[in-house]
């Protein structure tokens, strides 16, 4: 069976460290791993439209930073394909008939879900197609026939309701779909990255983020004002690494070589934590160092990024040549599905001879 990733990101902002750590950049190792026969790399303007439709400038002017973001990071239009979710009508109509194999009390059990309408504040008010989202995300991984869709952990939800719809599918009207599996971060610290204001997750939606595209000072400055510990008020104060974001930070970032390069006095994270843990180490010191790893991970993406701004009109037309082969792709996996419902009235020929017998 062909290995086949489908991921992608919704476009209602710039992507964040978080994207970065949680799936950004395993995509761009699995990419040039050279293991999988085809990588879809989808900007879900369709999804970010569900609770966003009063603002469809925004995901607008989104879609080309998010495309910036890919290119700068590495994703290589040669080797993944870059697509606009909005772009391949199949996937609306593959929506349509998955609908109709899901409960309303089974999407009211998604916890991730749940919590981003709670954040919203939709309460009585949650548009229809936010509250199906999943079902619209199970259409985009089962049209391309993913077998690997690496994500932060808030996807788990999402990928347990795609696999419960394509048992049902592949059930009811006979083997058609592929289950797909879930890649998460193998570091427990980029499962959910915190935001810098110590919530649980950053997310474009919270502004707690920082930017793969934020100037040098800009990261300095959110580095420096980031939460700690509340508790740690003086130096000598003993402090808790333990939800405190700068230490998962670290944990999501640092290697032991950063240490010989920007805080020689230790030999690894281990120490800088027993060091806190016991007192007498200020925050002021584990944020510089911390500014100093993350200014060398994000450096070379932002050079990168400046570069590939300089043509807008070239980023546009990968990503419709990318659209374009993503929708043959869709468009042939519907004509499978329809066919197994049995929908395809016109290719149909026993059923147009079994009519023809009936009125006879
Ligand atoms: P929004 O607030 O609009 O939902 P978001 O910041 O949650 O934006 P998405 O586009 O929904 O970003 O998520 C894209 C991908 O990035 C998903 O795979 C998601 O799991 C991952 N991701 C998002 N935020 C984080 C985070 N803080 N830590 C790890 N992974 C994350
Ligand atoms: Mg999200």
């Amino acid at each position: 069976m062909s290995k086949i990733i489908l991921t992608g990101d919704r476009p209602t902002g710039r992507l964040h460290v978080g994207h970065y750590v949680g799936s950004l950049k395993r995509r761009v190792e699995l990419q040039n791993s050279g293991e999988y026969d085809d990588i879809f790399i989808m900007i879900a303007d369709a999804q970010a439209l569900t609770d966003n439709a009063d603002n469809p400038e925004k995901v607008r002017q989104n879609i080309i930073e998010v495309a910036l973001d890919y290119l700068a990071c590495g994703l290589d239009p040669e080797k993944s394909t870059l697509l606009i979710q909005s772009q391949i009508p199949e996937l609306c109509e593959l929506s349509f008939y998955y609908m109709n194999l899901v409960t309303v009390s089974r999407l009211q059990r998604n916890p991730t879900v749940k919590s981003e309408i709670q954040m919203r504040n939709f309460e009585a008010s949650i548009p229809v197609g936010f509250f199906t989202y999943p079902i619209s995300q199970a259409a985009d991984i089962t049209a391309f026939k993913a077998t690997t869709v690496p994500v932060g952990e808030d996807q788990l939800p999402m990928l347990e309701q795609t696999k419960e719809i394509v048992r049902k599918f592949n059930s009811v009207y006979g083997d058609t779909l592929v289950e797909p599996e879930i890649l998460l971060p193998k570091n427990q610290a980029c499962l959910r990255l915190p935001g810098t204001d110590g919530k649980a997750k950053m997310s474009k939606s919270l502004n707690n983020c920082i930017y793969l595209s934020d100037s040098a000072d800009e990261v300095k400055k959110k580095v420096m004002s980031m939460f700690t510990d509340p508790n740690h008020l003086k130096v000598s104060d003993p402090g808790r690494v333990e939800g405190n974001p700068v230490f998962t930070y670290l944990d999501a970032f640092c290697q032991e070589h950063h240490f010989e390069e920007f805080l020689p006095e230790y030999a690894n994270l281990d120490e800088l934590k027993a060091h806190y843990t016991r007192g007498g180490l200020g925050d002021v010191k584990v944020k510089r160092f911390l500014n100093e790893v993350i200014q060398q991970e994000l450096e070379p993406i932002r050079t990168r990024r400046k570069e590939f701004a300089k043509d807008i009109p070239a980023i546009y037309d990968i990503l419709r040549k990318g659209s374009e082969k993503a929708e043959e792709v869709a468009a042939r996996t519907l004509a499978e599905v329809k066919a197994s419902m049995k929908i395809n009235y016109f290719d149909d020929e026993e059923l147009i001879r079994s009519q023809s017998e009936r009125f006879r």
